[in-house]
């Protein structure tokens, strides 16, 4: 399968179609940015590591019958997914308070809110990706309310599954954001990536992040961390 034009260049990842019509092929970027696009960096190997890391867990929730975008890992930074009509919604996951939880509700940093929260942000640059409703997501016409319940069954499914991921590499895992599409019948799938971009990751033992908030606030090497993730979750680094 040949990848054609680009469709789509976002922060992170460039889409191309490809030959085939319900096929895209996507290349990691090794781009970083945070604070809506407010702060950006070159970051050599980022893209190869949430490409290798995203494809990873990919696989697993799709051998757990979680139904998502991913085809296969075409190369260190390349892979190919389902086309999807992407719902423009982002849905974070947490299971302990930090980041904007921590800020707008005072929460302490780190406190256990098992079961569970879930919320939903617009995804809008140009609105700043605000937090909405269900009540918001029915005026927006951004999903059907039987898209929500489902959007939400797979996303504490993933959950359990990745709490499980995680944790068997040593890593506490605080919080995550999904993206689901509707597929060629209009089956809602899981799409975009699931990295350390996409989810807070902390050291078991430790507690140190090991996710974008080191890009975020300075906090080291952020390469160093990925690869830690990519290893401890059994990846090999040197094929290509
Ligand atoms: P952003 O748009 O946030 O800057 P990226 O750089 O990650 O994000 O770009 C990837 C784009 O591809 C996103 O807009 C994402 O919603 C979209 N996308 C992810 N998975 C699929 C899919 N299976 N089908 C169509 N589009 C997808
Ligand atoms: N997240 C993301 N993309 C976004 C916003 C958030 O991947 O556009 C992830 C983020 O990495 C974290 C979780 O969603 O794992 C919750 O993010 P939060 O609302 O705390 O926002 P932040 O303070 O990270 O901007």
């Amino acid at each position: 399968m040949k990848k054609t034009e680009l469709l789509y260049e976002g922060k992170a990842k460039k889409v191309f179609r490809t030959d085939n019509d319900d096929t895209l092929h996507v290349e990691y970027k090794d781009d970083a940015t945070a604070f809506d696009g407010k702060k950006k960096e070159m970051l050599s190997g980022k893209g190869r590591l949430n490409n290798e890391i995203s494809a990873l867990i990919f696989a697993k929730l799709h051998e757990l019958g979680i139904p998502n975008h991913f085809i296969e890992r075409i190369s260190q930074t390349e892979q190919r997914i389902r086309k999807a009509e992407m719902i423009p919604l982002e849905v974070v996951v947490r299971n302990r308070a930090a980041g904007s939880l921590v800020k707008r509700l005072g929460l302490e940093r780190g406190q256990d809110m098992t079961p569970p929260v879930i919320e939903w942000y617009l995804k809008d640059d140009n609105l700043g990706d605000p937090l909405i409703n269900e009540e918001h997501i029915r005026v927006l016409g951004a999903a059907a309310a039987d898209e929500l319940t489902e959007m939400k069954a797979l996303a504490l499914r993933c959950n359990t599954a990745l709490i499980e991921l995680f944790q068997n590499a040593g890593l506490i895992l605080v919080d995550f954001k999904l993206e689901f599409g509707r597929d060629h019948s209009g089956r809602i799938i899981l799409a975009d990536e699931i990295s350390p971009d996409t989810c807070r990751l902390w050291d078991a033992k430790t507690g140190d992040s090991l996710d974008k908030d080191l890009f975020r606030f300075d906090g080291g090497n952020l390469q160093g961390a990925y690869e830690t993730i990519f290893s401890r979750l059994g990846g090999l680094t040197n094929d290509v």
